[in-house]
Parts: C-alpha cells; structure tokens; sequence
C-alpha cells in the first residue's frame, strides 16, 4: 500500500472536547463578612463576565466603607480565639479546606476558566490542585511554627491582615495569601480583583462547609475604590498585595503613616537566557512555556528572551515552528492552549506595546492555529524579533502573550543584559554546564532563578521579588515569618 506524503506543515485540527460541566451561578453575590454571605451596607452591585464570550456571569458587590469596617471588625473579634487554638487544631481546618477543594475541583476549574479566561487544562492541572497544595502544606505547619523561625521562638501572629489579590491567578492567590496566614493564627480580609471574584466567592462556600469560625476569613468584592479602602483602614496590622508595581506604590504610601506590616508582590520582567551549550529543543519547549501560559498574564513571565547569538537563529526558527502549533480560543476547549485576554483594556494595553515595538523597529511575528472567535478578548501569540534592550517593549511589562527576542555573544553580557531592568521578579538559564549555571544565577538580580526549566512552583519553596517587583516572600518558611510577629 502506498503511503501518502505527509503535509508539509502539521495540520492540529483536533475534534473540539469542550467541557460539558456548568457550575451553577447565582444571579448575585453577596460579600462574605463572619462566616455570611450579607447583602453590600454599600448597596452596589457590578457585573462580572465572561471574557471568552462577553456573556454576563453574575453580579457582585461592589464594597463601601461601612463594609470595610463590618469586615475589619469582624476579623478583629474572631482574631484571638483564632490564634489562641492549638496548632494542631488549625491545622484540622486547613487539611478540610484542602480536602474539600480536591472533592471539588472540576466545579473550581470550570469556574475560574469561565471567568477568568484561561484555558481548562490549565485551571483543571495548574491553580486548583496548586491552591489545594498550599492549603495542605501550611495545614502541615501549624503546629511546627517555632522550627519556621530562625534559632526556634514563640510564634505570635501578626493579627487581623488585609489581603488584595490580582486577576491572573485568582483562587491560586488567594490560596497564597489566606494559607498562610491562616496556618499563624491571624484573620483576614481578601478582596479578590473586580473581574475575577468567583472562585474566591465559592471558596468562603468552602469555609462554610468545614465550619471555619465566623469572622477568620472574609472576602469583600469591590474594584480600585474598594481596594483603597482596605489599604487606608486603620484596622489592618498587616497589608499583603499582589499586583502592579504602579498600584503596590500607591499602597505602600496609603500605609507609610502607621504602623502595618507590608509584603508587596509586584510586576516583572522576566529574563530567559539560553546559552548556546542548553539544551535548544527542551529550551524552547521552556521559553513557551515561560511566555503563552495563562496568556503570558503571568508576573514572573519570562518576557525577555536572550539567546546566545550563535545559535539564535536556529532557536527562533524552531521557536516559530512551535508556536505555529498553539491552538488559540474557545477556554473551556481540553484542546486550547491560549485562551482569551482577562478584560478588554488588558487586550488593548497588549496591543498597545506590539504597535510601539512595530514602531520602534521590532519584526511583529504572531503564530497560533486557527483565527480568534469573533467575540471575547484575544491576542495571538506574538514573538517580537530584532528587540534591543532601549526597546519599550525590552523595559515594560506587557502581561500577555507576546515575547521579546534579544541576543548576547557572551556570559558577562548576557548577565549584564538580564540585569538591565527596573524588575526583579523571575529568570531563567538554560546550559549544560553546571559552573555556568551556579555562576550565572547567582549574579542575577532576581528573587527567583529556574535553570533548565520555567514557571515551576511549590509550595515549599518561597516566590517573590527584589527591586520594582517588591518585598516579602510568599510559600516556605520565609512565607510564613511574614505572618508572625517579630
Ligand atoms: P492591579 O495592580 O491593577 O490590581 C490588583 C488589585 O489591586 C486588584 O484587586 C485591584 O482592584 C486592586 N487595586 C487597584 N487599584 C488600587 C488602589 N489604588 N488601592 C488598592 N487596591 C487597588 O493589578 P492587576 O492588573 O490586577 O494584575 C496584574 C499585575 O499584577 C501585573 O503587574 C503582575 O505582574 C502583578 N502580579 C504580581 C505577582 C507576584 O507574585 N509578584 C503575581 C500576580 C500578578
């Protein structure tokens, strides 16, 4: 028999497996302030969509002052019996959370998809059972907190702690800020980000079913106005944010005139160096990686992407070919790969930095099989080639799916070049050679440094930035001095 030819390029046109799961939504939500869903004192509601499809999800309240402070006072009463549990006891809490959202974990897939735009094969393997991971890990810390500090002590908590969190990872953060804080003997107030609440919403369901004691965890909905309103209550003896650098700014100031404990998790810029020794095919497996999950709205992204000139056109083909692989759209598709843009001002400010770097003399080379849908917030993935380090696009953060290539000849440049940024989040090194790696990762300014891999994740181990990408650690032991008095 005659075997036909194969195509010259891939043909990726799987049949759609789209996820028949709905979780079912209510119409509104309420905030949840002791242990209850109540209505806004506020009165105000906002729509939250769907940025796949634009279709209106739900409502949500929007917070005001007064529930700000039902929330803060709330907190404040269930602090000292929280903290004065034993350890052991506390840590029962954290393993039924963490039990429950593993029961649970399709409905809390399915959601943060719907909501937040990522594709389902990222939300099913990567932020639930993540969020889940964090739970059990600090669950298994509660009762062991005097080996968490330095020459063993008596760990106190900080005490009632305001939480903001971001819209890329939302269940994942929150997970990050309440676990800990929790695991110490503290209370909180969350305020998820005003486009992604839902899965922080269902996790306070969560808190109700393992009867978590009212007023220890409470998750106010709200946008900007009521994140202000957070940062500048006086009731917080801690504020922990995630988020911009230019909103994290505007928070330190709100707090500089009392005394609160800070941990800022802020925007990077991620360097992604491949020497010419690495391991090229796995590498651009990584820069992938690194660049197109969750739509490149990932803060530790690496966005600059430095490859050894002698082999850098070899990469950037093979790098190419791959992301003419990527198959964009439909979220809730088990076979997308790049999902759809949070919001349409995120889509834009996207297209924003690719028509700069179009001007300041950048190749524009977008990839990805098949065309966008016609409604939602897209972009395709993008490598921008012939980059250099003035570039707008080689300093500021994009946040979303398109890559800087750049170029070094040599060791000393290629830490230089990596180093030449205001952020100081995440980087990468790709090499066979162990003393280079040793080398190169300690020379770089950055909180995190992966070698021959990217974006990997535990919650054992700390995460967090230096420079303009902020203070304070979050997961590990260091993670948790941030919650305990010192
Ligand atoms: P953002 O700073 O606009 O908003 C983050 C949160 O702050 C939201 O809940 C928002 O409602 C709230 N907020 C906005 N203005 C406020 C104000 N004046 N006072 C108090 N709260 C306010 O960030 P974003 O667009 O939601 O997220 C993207 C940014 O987050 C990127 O810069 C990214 O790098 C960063 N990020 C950092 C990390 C990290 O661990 N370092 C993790 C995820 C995201």
């Amino acid at each position: 028999m005659a075997l036909s030819n194969p195509p010259s390029k891939p043909v990726w046109d799987y049949a759609p497996a789209p996820e028949s799961f709905r979780p079912p939504i209510a119409e509104q939500h309420g905030l949840f302030i002791d242990g209850k869903f109540v209505k806004p004192k506020s009165g105000k509601f906002m729509k939250v969509i769907n940025p796949a499809t634009e279709e209106t999800l739900t409502g949500v309240a929007e917070a005001g002052k007064a529930d700000v402070a039902a929330a803060v006072e709330a907190a404040n009463k269930a602090q000292r019996k929280w903290a004065k549990l034993p350890g052991k006891e506390r840590a029962k809490y954290l393993f039924r959370i963490a039990r429950r959202l593993q029961e649970r974990a399709r409905e809390f897939a399915v959601l943060e998809t719907l909501n937040n735009g990522k594709p389902i094969k990222e939300s099913r393997d990567g932020d639930v059972p993540e969020s889940a991971k964090h739970f059990f890990h600090h669950a298994g810390w509660c009762d062991k907190l005097r080996y968490a500090i330095p020459g063993g002590g008596d760990p106190k908590p900080v005490g009632v702690c305001g939480q903001i969190i971001p819209w890329n990872f939302p269940l994942m953060m929150a997970a990050w800020k309440i676990a800990p804080a929790l695991a110490c003997g503290n209370t909180c107030v969350l305020k998820p980000a005003e486009t992604t609440p839902l899965t922080a919403l269902r996790l306070a369901e969560i808190f109700q079913e393992v009867e978590l004691p009212p007023g220890v965890v409470n998750i106010l909905t709200g946008g900007p106005e009521t994140g202000k309103l957070v940062a500048s209550n006086a009731g917080f003896h801690k504020v922990a944010f995630t988020g911009s650098t230019e909103v994290g700014k505007l928070i330190i100031k709100a707090c500089a005139s009392r005394h609160v404990r800070l941990t800022m998790e802020l925007g990077g810029k991620g360097a992604h160096i491949v020497f010419a020794d690495g391991a090229i095919d796995q590498a651009v497996e990584g820069a992938v990686q690194g660049i197109f999950y969750n739509q490149g709205q990932v803060c530790c992204a690496g966005s600059r992407l430095l490859v050894e000139e002698s082999v850098a056109e070899e990469f950037k083909a093979k790098l190419l070919k791959r992301m003419e692989s990527l198959r964009v759209g439909d979220p809730m598709d088990k076979n997308t790969d790049v999902g759809a843009i949070n919001s349409a001002s995120q889509r834009d400010r996207i297209c924003k930095y690719v028509n700069i770097a179009r001007t300041e003399g950048a190749e524009v080379l977008e990839c990805g099989v098949n065309a966008t849908p016609k409604k939602g917030f897209w972009c395709m993935p993008t490598a921008l080639a012939g980059v250099q380090p003035s570039h707008t696009v080689a300093r500021e953060e994009i946040f979303g799916p398109v890559v800087a290539l750049m170029t070094f000849r040599t060791v000393e440049e290629a830490v230089m070049r990596a180093n030449d940024s205001a952020y100081g989040l995440s980087a990468g090194i790709w090499t066979e050679k162990s003393s280079k790696m040793f080398e190169v990762a300690r020379r770089l300014r950055a909180g995190v440094v992966w070698c021959n891999g990217f974006n990997l994740f535990d919650a054992a181990s700390p995460f967090g930035g230096v420079k303009e990408s902020g203070f304070g650690r979050e997961g590990g032991r260091h993670g948790l001095l941030e919650y305990m008095a010192h």
